[in-house]
C-alpha cells in the first residue's frame, strides 16, 4: 500500500518541539493531499496575532473555569464530576488545548491536559467515551442526552489536537477503541437518534476517522467513514441544488458552518470531484440569497435572507473558519484561504471585546445600538443576544469561541508533499519546519497583514552549519489582488497572477528574504437589494461610529444564568448615510489613508491602523426601528426627491472588524 507520509523527509521532529509528531499526508486509498498540518505550536504568532492569543489567555479562554465554574468547572461529567455531559466543556478545550500548546504556556497546558487526560483514562470498556448516564437538569446545564455522539465529536478534536501537540500514543489507543464502539454502535443507535446535532456536525467524526486511518491504516475506519457518512445529511445534494439552502428549509446557521465541510472531507474517500466541488457551489448560492459580506449567511436559530440587520452567531464564524481551513489543507485549493480571511479578518474580532471577556452572540451587519431588547430576527434569547458579556445571549458561544484565532494561527502554514513550506493565509508569525532533505528551518514572516500591503519572509536555518538549502516555498496571490509582486533580493520583481500560487522551489541562504508585495484596490459590492458594501483587500469596510460603552447589571434571577452583567454600546454618531450613484462613479469618492498601527491590538476605534474618506449623504427618512437601522429600499433608481437627501459629507470608514457600531451596507441614490 502506497503511503503519503514523508517519512524519510520529515521523520526528523522539527527543532521547535522534539516529542511532536511529524505532519501526516493522506494514506492510500485516500486523496493524495499535497499539503499536511504542522504539529500544534510549529507556527508561532508574533505582532498584532500574538497580541490577540495572550488577550485570549488573559481573557476568557484562560479563565472559563473560574467564569464558568459551575460548567466546565471541576464537576463537569467529561471529568467525572455529576455535572454538565454536553458539548460545553469540549467546545471550550477545543479552543483552549490549542492556545496552550501555541503559547507554551503551562498553566494553561495544565488545564487543557486535565481534560485530554480524563477523556483517555474515563473510557468505557466497551470503547465509549464521556458520561453515559442522564442526569436532571439543573442551572440550565444540559444533563440529557448522555449517549449522544454529538458532544462526542467534539471531544475527538481535543484527542486529535493532544496527538498533535505531543505525540502522546495514549490518544491512538482510545479513538481506535472508540471507534469500534461506533462501527457497531450506529448501526442500532443512529447518529440522529438522541438529537439532530450529529447528522448536521459529523465532517468532524469523520475528519478524526479520516485522520486516524492516515496513522495506522487499518481499514476498519475506512468502513466506519462510510456508515457515518450514510447517516450523515446529504450535503452534496443539498449543495448543488439552487434552492437546497433557501430559508424555508429550516436549518440552522451553526450547523451550515459546521456541515460545510462534510462533501470535502469525504471526497478524500469517494474522490467524487461533485463532494469536492458542492461546498463552493454552496457558496455561490449563499451569495445571491442568505449571504452577507462577512462571507457568511444572516442566520440564528434558523437562515434568512440577507437583509443587513439580521444577526450573525459567533460559533457560525468560528466553525465556518475550522471548515475553511479543513477544506484548504484538504484541497490545497487557496479559494479557502481568500474565504478564511475573509471570515477571520471581518466577522471574528468585532463579536469579542478587547479584554477577550466579553462576547456578543450575534452581531448584525448594520449595528446602531448594541443593547438589550428584541431584533427582528429568531433568537434564543432576547433580553441580551446583542449585548458583549461573558454568560449574555446563549452560553454556546461563550464556550465555543476559542478555537477561532488559535486554529487560524496553527493554519497558517503546512508543509507541501514535495519537501517545501505553503504559506496560505497571512499573519505576523515565525514557522518551524522541517524541509527537503530534513533541514529544519525558521522562516520569520513580518507584516502587519491585513492592515499593510507587504509581507517579508526571512529564511533562516537551525543548525549552525546550515547556509543554504534548496526547497520550495510556495506562496499564495489572492483573488482580489493585482499586480502582486514577489521580490528576492538581487534578481527581477516576478509577477503574480492573482488566485495563483507561487512557488518558488530553489537554493536559499541563510538571512535570505523574499517581499510579497499585495497591492489592494478599494472596490464596491452589490449586496442585498443591492446595497454597497466597500472593500479593500481582504478587509470590508464600515462606518466609523463613536462608542459609548455603559456596563450594566443582570438582575438576580438572571445572573444564574448570564452572569454578573454585560457592556451596552450606543452612539451618538448618526449613520442614516447613503452613497450617490454619480459619486461612485467618480475616481475621488473615496480616498485610502494609512495610519500609524499604534500598539499591537489593532482591533477597534482607536487603532485602526487604516481608513477610507469617503463621500456620502444623508438618507433623510432613514430612521431606527426597534433598535435597527429601519425598513429601506436600499436601491432606488430614478430622479430623486429634492430633500430626499442631505448635502454632501465626508464621512470616515475603517474595517468592519474595528467596529462595534456601524453601518456597512450603504443605501445607493441617484
Ligand atoms: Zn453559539
Amino acid at each position: 500500500m502506497k503511503q503519503y507520509i514523508l517519512c524519510a523527509l520529515l521523520a526528523a521532529a522539527c527543532f521547535c518541539a522534539a516529542a511532536q509528531p511529524a505532519p501526516v499526508f493522506n494514506r492510500s486509498p485516500l486523496a493524495g493531499t499535497e499539503y499536511a498540518a504542522l504539529p500544534i505550536g510549529a507556527v508561532a504568532p508574533e505582532g498584532w496575532l500574538l497580541d490577540q492569543l495572550q488577550r485570549m489567555r488573559d481573557g476568557l479562554t484562560g479563565h472559563l473555569d473560574e467564569v464558568y465554574a459551575n460548567c466546565v468547572g471541576d464537576r463537569n461529567a467529561w471529568l467525572g464530576g455529576d455535572g454538565d455531559t454536553w458539548e460545553r466543556g469540549p467546545y471550550w478545550v477545543d479552543g483552549l488545548l490549542p492556545l496552550a500548546y501555541i503559547l507554551k504556556d503551562p498553566m494553561l497546558i495544565a488545564k487543557a491536559k486535565k481534560w485530554a487526560d480524563a477523556i483517555i483514562t474515563l473510557q468505557h470498556e466497551d470503547g465509549n467515551i464521556g458520561n453515559t448516564v442522564d442526569r436532571p437538569e439543573e442551572l440550565g446545564i444540559q444533563r440529557d442526552r448522555a449517549l449522544d455522539p454529538w458532544p462526542r465529536m467534539v471531544a475527538l478534536k481535543i484527542l486529535k489536537q493532544y496527538y498533535e501537540a505531543t505525540g502522546d500514543e495514549r490518544v491512538l489507543s482510545t479513538l481506535k477503541a472508540y471507534f469500534r464502539f461506533q462501527l457497531s454502535d450506529l448501526p442500532k443507535n443512529r447518529l440522529d437518534k438522541y438529537s439532530n446535532w450529529g447528522k448536521w456536525r459529523v465532517s468532524d467524526n469523520l475528519d478524526t476517522v479520516y485522520w486516524l486511518y492516515n496513522l495506522t491504516g487499518e481499514s476498519f475506519l475506512l468502513e466506519l467513514g462510510e456508515l457515518l457518512y450514510s447517516q450523515a445529511i446529504p450535503f452534496t445534494e443539498m449543495f448543488q441544488d439552487p434552492d437546497g439552502l433557501l430559508p424555508y428549509h429550516f436549518y440552522h446557521c451553526v450547523n451550515l458552518g459546521q456541515g460545510l465541510k462534510t462533501p470535502v472531507i469525504h471526497w478524500q474517500y469517494s474522490l467524487d470531484p461533485r463532494e469536492k466541488e458542492a461546498p463552493k457551489k454552496a457558496l455561490e448560492h449563499i451569495r445571491h440569497t442568505t449571504g452577507i459580506p462577512t462571507g457568511l449567511w444572516a442566520g440564528d436559530e434558523k437562515v434568512h435572507f440577507g437583509d443587513p440587520t439580521c444577526g450573525s452567531e459567533l460559533c457560525t464564524a468560528v466553525e465556518t473558519m475550522y471548515s475553511a481551513e479543513e477544506m484548504l489543507r484538504v484541497t490545497g485549493d487557496i479559494f479557502w484561504a481568500d474565504y478564511l480571511e475573509r471570515v477571520a479578518f471581518n466577522a471574528l474580532p468585532t463579536q469579542s471585546t478587547d479584554d477577550f471577556m466579553g462576547k456578543q452572540y450575534f452581531q448584525q451587519l448594520n449595528q446602531i445600538a448594541v443593547t438589550r431588547g428584541s431584533r427582528n430576527f429568531v433568537n434564543d434569547n432576547d433580553a441580551s443576544m446583542l449585548v458583549y458579556g461573558d454568560m449574555s445571549g446563549y452560553a454556546c458561544c461563550t464556550c465555543n469561541q476559542h478555537q477561532g484565532w488559535p486554529k487560524f494561527t496553527r493554519n497558517l502554514w503546512y508543509v507541501s508533499r514535495d519537501g517545501g513550506l505553503a504559506a496560505f493565509v497571512y499573519a505576523p508569525c515565525r514557522v518551524n519546519a522541517t524541509v527537503r532533505g530534513g533541514i529544519a528551518v525558521e522562516i520569520r514572516e513580518e507584516t502587519a497583514y491585513p492592515f499593510r500591503e507587504d509581507i517579508c519572509f526571512t529564511v533562516n536555518f537551525a543548525g549552525k552549519k546550515v547556509k543554504s538549502a534548496a526547497f520550495p516555498l510556495s506562496l499564495r496571490i489572492p483573488a482580489w489582488c493585482k499586480g502582486a509582486e514577489v521580490r528576492i533580493a538581487g534578481q527581477e520583481p516576478l509577477k503574480a497572477e492573482a488566485g495563483s500560487i507561487v512557488r518558488l522551489d530553489r537554493v536559499w541562504k541563510k538571512g535570505e528574504q523574499v517581499i510579497l508585495h499585495l497591492p489592494m484596490e478599494i472596490t464596491t459590492a452589490q449586496w442585498y437589494d443591492q446595497a454597497i458594501a466597500v472593500e479593500r483587500g481582504p478587509l470590508l469596510y464600515a462606518l466609523r461610529m463613536e462608542e459609548n460603552w455603559t456596563r450594566k447589571s443582570f438582575t438576580p434571577e438572571e445572573q444564574k444564568i448570564y452572569g454578573e452583567g454585560y457592556w451596552e454600546v450606543t452612539s451618538p454618531s448618526p449613520w442614516n448615510y447613503c452613497f450617490s450613484l454619480k459619486t461612485l462613479e467618480e475616481k475621488d469618492c473615496f480616498r485610502f489613508e494609512e495610519l500609524p498601527l499604534e500598539g499591537a491590538y489593532p482591533w477597534n476605534l482607536e487603532h485602526a491602523p487604516v481608513r477610507i474618506l469617503a463621500r456620502a449623504n444623508r438618507l433623510l427618512g432613514w430612521e431606527e426601528y426597534r433598535g435597527n437601522t429601519g425598513p429601506v429600499a436600499y436601491w432606488r433608481w430614478g430622479p430623486a426627491g429634492v430633500k430626499e437627501t442631505g448635502a454632501e459629507e465626508t464621512v470616515v470608514l475603517i474595517p468592519y472588524g474595528c467596529t462595534t457600531l456601524r453601518i456597512s451596507e450603504f443605501p445607493i441614490r441617484p
